[in-house]
């Protein structure tokens, strides 16, 4: 299934839907904890506006988790997982624009698969992951970089709004543990892996943060960037394409 949240241009409203093809059906919201159920509606892909596919509470994002990258970059492989995280007003809508704030001179893109969570998930063991997780989909963990090491943590430099950009579907169709996944500034491949070099896997992490603190229907877990990460400047075009989950496009503002 894949799942998008979209709207009409005649109306306000938030929609959700499954995405089949170039038709979306209309279904109620997935994050409610309810049964999902059809609403009878269908639209066209090209007539509805796709938003962001989810709306997380919180971003819990993964510092060096590619082991091709931790390799290139000549650092030893971490034994336990590196975790900041992103506001809820960083998020971005699929096609949104990134804004380069004035506090910055360097913003970089950093490709991601991002787990959606379904269901309210708390200290939860590994082998049980799978049955909180809503989906997948693409990321980008934009990031101020010339902010990054001012400050020894992350807040500052991820937590601009519109540094998350999400989408543009989510899809629960794939499998997280081998996935190729690219970035393409203006066209130009810039970063190119798979899932399959992670070095802490999807049920490991939603397991090991469900420890630290309750993950809510909607919140994300950004997973990490494999090498190639760089710098954009205004009028760029970013794509994160990952296997199965799409292409997300954004421009900088
Ligand atoms: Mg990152």
């Amino acid at each position: 299934m894949k799942y998008v949240c979209f709207s009409i241009a005649d109306d306000d409203e938030l929609h959700f839907g499954h995405l089949d093809g170039d038709e979306i059906k209309e279904i109620s919201d997935p994050f409610n904890g309810e049964e999902i159920e059809e609403m009878g509606k269908k639209f066209k892909r090209e007539d509805v506006i796709l938003l962001s596919p989810c709306f997380p509470t919180k971003a819990v994002c993964i510092g060096l988790n590619y082991r091709d990258h931790a390799e290139e970059m000549k650092l030893a492989l971490p034994t336990e997982p590196v975790v900041f995280m992103k506001p809820s007003t960083s998020l971005l809508d699929p096609e949104g624009e990134i804004i380069y704030p004035s506090l910055s001179k360097r913003v970089d893109y950093e490709a991601e698969l991002a787990v959606v969570i379904g269901k309210e998930c708390h200290d939860v063991e590994e082998k049980d992951a799978h049955d909180y997780i809503l989906g997948y989909c693409c990321a980008n963990d934009v990031t101020a970089r010339d902010l990054q090491p001012k400050q020894g943590q992350w807040t500052v430099a991820k937590g601009f709004d519109t540094f998350m950009p999400l989408g543009p579907y989510i899809s629960d169709e794939v499998d997280p543990s081998n996935l190729k996944i690219e970035c393409r500034l203006n066209g130009v491949v810039k970063q190119k892996s798979n899932t399959s070099n992670l070095i802490f896997s999807v049920p490991y992490l939603v397991s090991y943060i469900s420890k630290v603190m309750t993950l809510l229907p909607g919140d994300v877990i950004l997973t990490g960037t494999s090498s190639g990460i760089g710098p954009m400047v205004s009028g760029d075009v970013v794509e994160v394409e990952i296997e199965g989950l799409g292409v997300l496009r954004n421009s900088v503002l």
